[in-house]
């Protein structure tokens, strides 16, 4: 309604932080200031443990009983000053949510004076009870115990509301047998193994200094806004994220006008709220701007280490959705809320840089250093030709299936871009001299010598592709605007995991002294160029064509997620996550398991939604309407006045019975799903399938019944807001 849309132009003035003597303060004068960082600890810590934190932080490691306890008696300390009461374990289960359990400072003292304490163990282990969390049955209730850890390489923080402060302690979760239960300890586990097989690679190759690689990670995030009230009424976005009714409005994103606009008002003021929340958290976002659809838009941060980017990220999703909240608005983290609009993704952008700082996907400037980016480069592709098809079940959600293929996100087919240089360097070395080469005088040729040249290419972007290389950097562009990074960024780090381990069998093949020859290395990458080539595509990923030639060449396209996920169930391709540590098999299928309850659980509660609207809300109103245009047509017909009632009646009518008997088949079709065993562990695949190929079908006939009817009925009696209240109502 329009005009409740210039009514609601009421913006909340909010103040940047001031200083004492009235004037905005520098974003560098908060930043961070919630966090327990090393900057906060140099204060509080000897120079040795803060050698031991730094060097933690920094590459992982134990930290022994005795610091623990030092360390949590600073945090204490340094906590309490900032007024927090309370800290909390704070953990990323496997429903894409983050979970906390608070407990406060307090204790007593041997005489029973209450004082305020926080011990090492207590900082080091928690137990909360598990037996409410997915295990994809790791473990049945009697022995669910599950345990978080304090995971020391993602600095502690404070939460401000306007109730009270805690003491975040970003954690693991495990079970008592050490299966990982959470979405972060995969990434833990990944990152360490890619940081050894990736060392040995640089000693293989000549760059013997070098004592860790670590990954980097950041991750461009969509989200939609749209006014509260709108989004109150919607039961669908309430319970399910996304709308399940809703006709296209008669104009939609096609006239390309919000796409990097000027930011409305009241968003600008709700980002205001959401920096100054997210930068006193050490998050550094850097971008906001508005994306393509309507009501759309995007923060992006300054890429860090791959674990405190996860972590920072789910602190985005909690406060974008809060300060949108706090501005009359509800924030919209669903893959697809809208039909016929864009759906929104997260680009994770990722990067491996070794203990020197030296960014391995940078090209380098010398002919050396282009073998080392293009060894780097070859054992990425290895590994993502080798395991493409769990990398795409890492991205697997029911959200997330609106949303790739659709002509507007990656299709659900992995393929990796490189751009026409890097396209060409590598087609060049393929059709070289297989058996004698100079591989200076080569990288010469190639041009590859000048940096440039790559870099330059950048800006010719493929936003087709799932996986693209962006100049120094691959941007992973299939994951869901919902999904939490770290697993498939641990996916991704296992998969080049695999690749390097390839690599460095054949590079130890022909070493000499622990090093490979220049020319050797590039015989052996020569192979990986060939080996990998199906894997590359330059061209337009969203055509026929390209689906058609995918599938020639061999490629998988598990279009919806039962199909996707089913790659976890084959031991020999998850054989790489095992060896990478990442999970063992019991992991492996519980995850599975997991997944697939999920997909299930999130299809029924959409298909429940609409059926409870289109019963209690929608034929209701058609109905009543309809009783009008036949009593109309009643009295037309008795003073024999020609009036388009009856007509109308007629029409609508056939279209409320249609409404009616899609509603009939959907109902049916959940009753068979729902009841008897269907839900039971062992049918799980089944029964996903069921939903992904019927269920979902007869929903969007439901879907489109109902969006026939919503053109005509009035306005003022149709029971929910229309898209074109929701997406131009900011
Ligand atoms: P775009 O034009 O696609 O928005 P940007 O250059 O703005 O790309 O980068 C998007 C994201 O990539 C940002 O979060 C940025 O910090 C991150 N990024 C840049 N360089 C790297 C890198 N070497 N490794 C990982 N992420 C990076
Ligand atoms: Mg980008």
């Amino acid at each position: 309604d329009i005009s409740s849309f210039y009514s609601a132009l009421s913006i909340r003035k909010v103040f940047r932080p001031q200083n004492a003597d009235g004037k905005q303060s520098r974003i560098a004068d908060y930043f961070a200031s919630n966090v327990f960082d090393l900057r906060a600890m140099v204060k509080r810590l000897s120079a040795q443990d803060l050698e031991t934190m730094t060097k933690v932080m920094k590459y992982g490691g134990k930290i022994d009983a005795s610091l623990a306890e030092r360390v949590a008696s600073a945090a204490r300390e340094w906590a309490m000053e900032k007024g927090a009461t309370h800290y909390c374990h704070w953990f990323q289960p496997q429903t894409g949510a983050t979970a906390e359990k608070h407990d406060a400072f307090l204790w007593f003292d041997k005489q029973g004076n209450p004082i305020e304490r926080f011990t090492g163990p207590e900082l080091l282990q928690s137990e909360p009870d598990a037996s409410s969390f997915p295990s994809g049955g790791i473990r049945s209730t009697f022995e669910a115990r599950g345990y978080t850890g304090w995971d020391p390489s993602s600095p502690m923080f404070i939460m401000e509301t306007e109730n009270g402060k805690t003491l975040y302690i970003p954690s693991v979760f495990i079970s008592y047998h050490g299966e990982a239960l959470d979405f972060k300890t995969p990434l833990l586990r990944s990152n360490g193994s890619l940081s050894v097989e990736a060392t040995k690679t640089l000693h293989l190759i000549g760059e013997k200094k070098v004592t860790h690689v670590t990954t980097s990670v950041g991750p461009e995030q969509e989200f939609f806004i749209i006014d509260k009230k709108h989004a109150m009424k919607r039961l669908d976005l309430h319970l399910s994220g996304r709308t399940v009714f809703g006709r296209k409005p008669s104009k939609g994103q096609e006239l390309e006008d919000h796409y990097f606009g000027h930011i409305p008002s009241r968003v600008q003021s709700f980002f205001n709220e959401l920096e100054v929340e997210l930068y006193k958290l050490g998050v550094p976002v850097k971008t906001r701007h508005n994306e393509v659809a309507p009501g759309q838009f995007e923060i992006a941060p300054i890429y860090e280490g791959s674990n405190i980017a996860a972590d920072h990220n789910q602190l985005a999703l909690k406060c974008i959705k809060s300060v949108a909240l706090k501005n009359g608005f509800v924030a919209l983290l669903h893959e697809k809320p809208f039909a016929g609009v864009n759906g929104s993704g997260k680009h994770v952008n990722w990067s491996m840089s070794d203990s020197l700082g030296r960014n391995l996907l940078d090209p380098g400037a010398t002919p050396h250093e282009n073998l080392v980016f293009l060894t780097f480069l070859c054992g990425i592709l290895q590994g993502i030709n080798d395991n493409a098809d769990v990398l795409r079940a890492s991205i697997a959600s029911a959200g997330n299936d609106h949303r790739l293929g659709a002509n507007e996100a990656p299709p659900a087919i992995i393929s990796a871009f490189l751009g026409n240089t890097l396209d060409k360097i590598l087609n060049a070395i393929e059709s070289g001299s297989a058996d004698k080469v100079n591989a200076e005088k080569i990288m010469i040729d190639l041009g590859v010598s000048h940096v440039q040249e790559v870099a330059k290419d950048n800006t010719d972007r493929n936003r087709t592709s799932p996986f693209a290389f962006t100049g120094n950097k691959f941007e992973f562009r299939a994951v869901g605007s919902s999904a939490p990074i770290n697993y498939p960024t641990a996916i991704l780090n296992a998969a080049v995991h695999d690749g390097l381990t390839k690599i460095n069998k054949k590079l130890e093949e022909k070493a000499v002294n622990g090093v490979v020859s220049d020319n050797d290395l590039l015989l052996i990458l020569r192979e990986v160029i060939i080996q990998t080539k199906k894997i590359r595509f330059e061209g337009n990923g969203y055509s026929q064509e390209w689906r058609d030639e995918a599938a020639q060449r061999g490629l998988s396209n598990y279009s919806k997620t039962p199909d996707a996920l089913m790659v976890l169930a084959d031991k020999e391709k998850t054989k790489f996550l095992k060896n990478a540590g990442v999970f063992n098999t019991e992991d492996i299928l519980s995850r599975l398991a997991i997944q697939q309850e999920r997909y299930i659980k999130q299809c029924l509660i959409e298909v429940n939604c609409a059926i409870e609207m289109a019963q209690t809300l929608v034929l209701p109103v058609c109905i009543e309407f309809h009783s009008k245009l036949m009593k109309n047509a009643k009295l037309s017909s008795e003073i024999s006045c020609s009036s388009p009632s009856k007509k109308m009646a007629e029409r609508f009518g056939d279209d409320i019975s249609h409404v009616w008997s899609t509603l009939e088949a959907l109902k049916i079709q959940v009753e068979k799903i729902t009841s008897g065993d269907a839900l039971d562990h062992h049918h799980l695949e089944k029964t996903s399938k069921i939903i992904s190929e019927v269920l979902m079908l007869k929903l969007e006939d439901l879907r489109s019944a109902v969006d026939t009817v919503e053109a005509f009925v009035p306005n003022d009696l149709w029971p929910y807001p229309k898209y074109s209240d929701m997406i131009f109502g900011i």
